[in-house]
């Protein structure tokens, strides 16, 4: 048998329902119902996949076709029974193609050159896709890939040059086995290859179990280390913030919400942090929101999130921070100053536990704790109608009060070494220290700014530092004069004149005043011109 004696009409039997090919049952379908299968491959997963996918059903049908070929015919040799494979899928209506060369073993090598015109392939994917930059007769090259490779018992694979549907006249393509192509290969090979995609979900999921287990055990263990090693910023000598601290440790545990209070500076931010550490919750995010920093809109949509159109600028659907912090904690710093109506949906949140983002009106769960922050008087704030007093009652459930730094003096030490220590790395002075002459001076001003007061102090004392030693003469002014011990007469009045007395009066009422020169002249009996004037000739600043 030749192939040049082929017909396909020969090989097959039409019965109601069924066209038989040589015992193998074919469908004849539309070629563009096929072209929108393709269209919709490549839009659902990609090029690469969709080449892998017809690359391999067109090997498959090639392979099927070498069998029946085999099994129906006695072929005059192995040219023949692979020339039939062309003639077969010409036959069949996939392309009008023309073998240009062909050699085969044992005398040489397999090699073939074969032109497809009309490729039916490459014209419904112009039509239904367009035009492309490489070949993409997929299934053509499978099919003959597939063919020859059963007719040759080992691996030939065709690769496509010309091609229609990249405004080539032709198609045309060689056909080589594997260790002949080179590395020209390499980058056609994965198409011919079946891609495990469940098992490669399978092997990441696991991976992926593995890596959440590591994390989570680590997770765990830096939870306990913060748990033994808090920040110094919350390092307590003092009696008064220890007892803080341990209030501050007990309610962690507990869900409750808790309300921060103390003057701006003593590190409410800090403390709410720690308890965010000591929590069960401490696994998940802890998320600050200042609520003095916004207007009312922009608050809210930051605490609650939006719709899309739900506001001037609300361009799409937005999450705000109750959601992006469930199952962590939520900071509300400067609580006092939230707006009537925000304050409504605050209480609202926390008594249903769920929210509603702007525009909607679908309520959405939430599992937050909330730690809400204040330098006011949040009671004074209620007794004058500016706090409404079921939200406060909400939100201090417990209250920790933070004491000013100028109540626990025995915490400048270790807060300045921290300080000292923070400020090296981040102005990259790994030598900077600070004479311990400094300590008794930082000790003994008033700190009205308090801890945040104490660091930027001793940033800017390293910044004027000459050799990344803080001395006494890198402090400012202010807190230098403000010491008590080093004000003339403080200790022995008979050895100062009556100038000096007088300079040490003044600033210890102003120390008591916190700064208040209004309050201070008060106290001193003077108007405030004469207080600025004495001031001046003392050389205060
Ligand atoms: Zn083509």
């Amino acid at each position: 048998m030749r192939a040049i004696d082929l017909q396909v009409t020969e090989l097959l039997s039409f019965s109601e329902g069924a066209i038989d090919f040589q015992g193998r049952r074919l469908v004849l379908h539309s070629l563009n119902a096929f072209a929108h299968l393709r269209r919709d491959l490549v839009e659902m997963l990609g090029w690469q996949q969709t080449r892998r996918i017809l690359t391999r059903f067109g090997y498959f049908w090639g392979h099927a076709d070498a069998a029946a070929m085999k099994r129906v015919f006695q072929w005059d040799s192995l040219e023949e029974w692979i020339r039939a494979g062309e003639r077969l899928h010409m036959l069949q209506g996939v392309a009008h193609s023309q073998i240009k060369s062909l050699t085969v073993p044992p005398e040489k090598p397999f090699e073939m050159e074969i032109v497809w015109r009309e490729s039916g392939e490459a014209r419904e994917h112009l039509l239904e896709i367009g035009r492309t930059d490489a070949p993409i007769c997929w299934m053509l090259v499978g099919y003959a890939s597939g063919y020859c490779s059963f007719c040759l018992g080992r691996n030939v694979y065709f690769i496509e040059d010309k091609c229609l549907a990249k405004g080539d006249r032709v198609c045309t393509a060689t056909g080589k086995e594997a260790d002949r192509w080179g590395s020209v290969l390499k980058s056609h090979l994965p198409y011919f290859e079946a891609d495990d995609i469940r098992g490669k979900i399978k092997t990441l999921t696991k991976q992926i179990r593995e890596r959440n287990r590591e994390v989570d055990a680590q997770r765990k263990k830096i939870n306990a280390l913060e748990r033994q090693h808090l920040p110094p910023t919350v390092e307590a000598r003092s009696a008064e913030f220890q007892q803080v601290l341990d209030l501050a440790r007990r309610v962690a545990r507990f869900d409750t919400s808790v309300l921060i209070t103390g003057e701006s500076g003593v590190g409410k931010e800090v403390m709410a942090r720690m308890i965010h550490q000591c929590s069960n919750r401490a696994s998940s995010v802890f998320l600050p929101a200042n609520c003095a920093a916004l207007p009312e809109t922009l608050l809210e949509s930051e605490l609650f999130g939006h719709k899309s159109g739900a506001f001037t600028g609300a361009n799409e659907d937005r999450r705000g921070l109750f959601e992006e912090a469930n199952h962590g904690t939520l900071f509300l710093d400067e609580v006092s100053e939230i707006s009537p109506l925000t304050q409504v949906r605050l209480l609202r949140v926390l008594q249903e536990r769920e929210i509603v983002r702007l525009g909607e009106s679908k309520p959405r769960r939430i599992d937050v704790r909330i730690i809400a922050a204040t330098n006011k008087d949040l009671i004074k704030e209620v007794s004058d109608g500016r706090f409404r007093e079921d939200l406060f009652y909400r939100l201090r459930v417990v209250e920790i009060n933070i004491p000013p730094l100028r109540r626990r003096k025995e915490d400048i030490v270790p807060l300045s070494r921290h300080f000292v220590e923070k400020i090296s790395k981040k102005l990259k002075l790994p030598s900077l220290r600070m004479e311990s002459s400094c300590i008794d001076i930082l000790q003994s001003y008033h700190w009205p700014g308090n801890v945040r007061e104490l660091e930027n102090t001793i940033e800017r004392a390293a910044v004027m530092s000459h050799d990344a030693v803080i001395r006494p003469s890198d402090l400012p002014q202010s807190v230098i004069h403000s010491r008590l011990s080093d004000i003339p007469g403080s200790t022995d009045p008979f050895h100062s004149n009556l100038q000096e007395l007088e300079k040490a009066h003044i600033l210890r009422v102003l120390q008591s005043t916190e700064g208040n020169r209004t309050r201070a002249a008060e106290l001193l009996g003077i108007s405030s011109t004469t207080l600025w004037r004495k001031l001046k000739q003392t050389g205060v600043s």
